[in-house]
């Protein structure tokens, strides 16, 4: 893997005024550094103001949170792959923990989304993680196979523009996060999965979520199996994001 994404999940935080002043701070001194990516995923609402704000800054996405496959229609509440397209986002998180456990987000509609964000000429980033109690239960890798099968039937061309985010549902938010060596063995997985489907090594960006911080994104970063970190609440803030982009710069 030849970049490395760093990716901020600002969840339900920073509307259009907070999302503004954040990036005046956040990219008070920014210099795009080749070899790495950052990639916003604001609430909907600020899609639009944080896209046009970085649209001449090279090595910056902005994506969405969540989207529905259904082109248009009676679906209140509901963000199309198009509208999110227009906004200005160029990729789109799928299957986040909080849309599977808190939305009750099934394998298939994860399935879905994932299909109409390819459509869209979109990149997905499809999360995948296990709970704790399957994790106590060895049952981590079935898991993670599990909630990847919803990509089977993609030719290869398909699976080589997705990215997967490893997020292990008892590491997000709660100040716990997988050691290096863990988190690599289950990356190492999901590569050879890819591989397994003819995805050229290396090609799909596996990127560590789950309590990143700048205290531990250096030693997470360290494991060759690691691609980039997806970061909820130290990404919130500018000095803590700028710290964790800035890992292995000197
Ligand atoms: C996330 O929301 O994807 C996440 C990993 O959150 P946190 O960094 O707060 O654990």
């Amino acid at each position: 893997m030849t970049k490395t994404i760093f990716a901020a999940n600002w969840k339900m935080n920073h509307g259009p005024p907070d999302a503004g002043s954040f990036l005046d701070r956040f990219l008070d001194g920014y210099q795009q550094e080749s070899g790495r990516e950052l990639w916003f995923f604001p609430p909907a609402v600020s899609i639009q103001s944080v896209a046009q704000r970085v649209a001449r800054l090279p090595g910056i996405l902005v994506g969405a949170q969540n989207v529905y496959w259904e082109p248009k229609g009676a679906f209140t509440g509901e963000l199309s792959v198009s509208m999110a397209k227009d906004a200005g986002a160029r990729a789109v998180l799928v299957g986040h923990s909080e849309r599977r456990h808190v939305f009750g987000e099934t394998d298939d509609e994860t399935g879905r989304k994932v299909r109409a964000v390819l459509d869209s000429a979109m990149t997905p980033l499809l999360c995948v993680g296990e709970t704790l109690s399957e994790r106590d239960n060895g049952k981590t890798l079935a898991v993670i196979h599990r909630q990847l099968a919803v990509l089977d039937g993609l030719d290869g061309e398909s699976l080589a523009r997705i990215v997967i985010a490893y997020e292990p549902v008892w590491a997000i938010g709660t100040g716990k996060n997988a050691t290096p060596a863990d988190a690599g063995t289950v990356h190492a997985a999901i590569h050879s999965w890819f591989e397994k489907r003819g995805v050229v090594g290396g090609t799909v960006p596996v990127l560590y979520g789950g309590s990143v911080k700048p205290e531990n994104a250096q030693e997470l970063l360290s494991e060759d199996e690691i691609d980039g970190v997806l970061v909820g609440g130290a990404s919130l803030e500018p000095k803590s994001w700028q710290a964790i982009c800035a890992v292995g710069l000197d």
